[in-house]
């Protein structure tokens, strides 16, 4: 039984083709892209090396294709379930090849049994590949040491309010107290960071931060909004017609389903979508 069907409004596609003419069309709108080759907590070494050459290979088809898209990846698709030193190597070669190619790096993070090896692991990469980025997670008390470290070192960081389901002994849970957390980092990285990306569809958060960046005299092009492929795409373009860069988080591939999952726990209107959708699938 394929279920893909419910997935199409967050995932561009099965395969790179669906995944490269999504971009062609965010691009043709302004928008710029990150691709995401979907898959995570990967245990087996063959299929972690074979992420790898598919990274390296979507680098390759994002030149020849011409289209304006970096990369996101999940340290857990390459490997690092499986040894932290196997995953540096297999980040190391995604990196070079990325370096080849003139494009970026953006590696999410994921849960907070990850945090710290995703960091460390970062920064240890970081020291000679300046093209990667790192996500922190608005909701976890730890990520303002994490934003002032990462902004000494001058590192690209996506600031976003966090998607997996963290103890509260490690992490707000209160809407507000995320939202001004998120602010916080925002501010740590504007002051010293370089160029960050503010990863969030929330209009609050928006307007907070086109305020905080106008009254600091801190220009459009020293950073970025990016937004989650399939939602707020109306809220995605007016940015951009404002003079904003915004680039779009466009995933695809086969392993959906944990991606699509933590979309649905999101928002409880998208449980009903899919209810909604799989009456309709059973009775045709
Ligand atoms: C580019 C990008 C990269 C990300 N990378 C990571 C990462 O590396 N690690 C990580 O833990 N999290 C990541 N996230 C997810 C993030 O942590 C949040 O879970 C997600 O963005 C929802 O939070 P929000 O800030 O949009 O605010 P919310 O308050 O959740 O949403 C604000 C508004 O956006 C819309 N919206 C938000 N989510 C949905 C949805 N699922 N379905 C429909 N409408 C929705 C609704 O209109 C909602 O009112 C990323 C998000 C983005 C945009």
């Amino acid at each position: 039984m394929d279920l893909f069907f419910l997935a199409r409004r967050f995932v561009a596609g099965v395969d790179v083709e669906s995944a490269i003419r999504v971009v062609r069309g965010l691009n043709e709108k302004g928008l710029h892209a990150t691709l995401d080759l979907l898959g995570e907590n990967v245990r087996d070494r063959e299929q972690a090396e074979k992420a790898v050459e598919a990274y390296a290979a979507l680098l390759e088809q994002i030149a020849t294709a011409g289209i304006d898209s970096d990369i996101s990846v999940k340290l857990t698709q390459l490997g690092l379930d499986i040894g932290e030193q196997f995953c540096e190597e297999n980040m190391e070669r995604l990196l070079s090849r990325a370096a080849e190619c003139r494009n970026f790096v953006w590696i999410d993070m994921e849960g907070s049994a990850y945090t710290q090896r995703t960091l460390d692991l970062f920064f240890r990469l970081f020291r000679t590949h300046p093209h990667v980025g790192v996500a922190i997670q608005a909701y976890l008390y730890r990520s303002e040491e994490d934003a002032r470290h990462l902004a000494e070192v001058g590192a690209r960081v996506r600031v976003c309010k966090g998607a997996y389901k963290e103890p509260k002994t490690i992490a707000y849970r209160r809407m507000r107290d995320i939202r001004r957390n998120f602010l916080r980092l925002a501010e740590i990285l504007f002051e010293r960071g370089s160029d960050p990306a503010i990863a969030t569809h929330d209009e609050r958060l928006i307007e907070a931060i086109r305020h905080m960046t106008t009254e600091r005299g801190i220009t459009p092009d020293r950073f970025e909004f990016q937004m989650l492929y399939g939602i707020r795409p109306r809220l995605q373009e007016r940015l951009v017609h404002q003079g904003y860069r915004v680039r779009v988080y466009v995933p695809f591939g086969t392993h959906w389903f944990p991606y699509f999952s933590r979309r649905l726990r999101e928002r409880k209107e998208n449980i009903w979508f899919v209810v909604k959708n799989l009456f309709e699938w059973s009775r045709t």
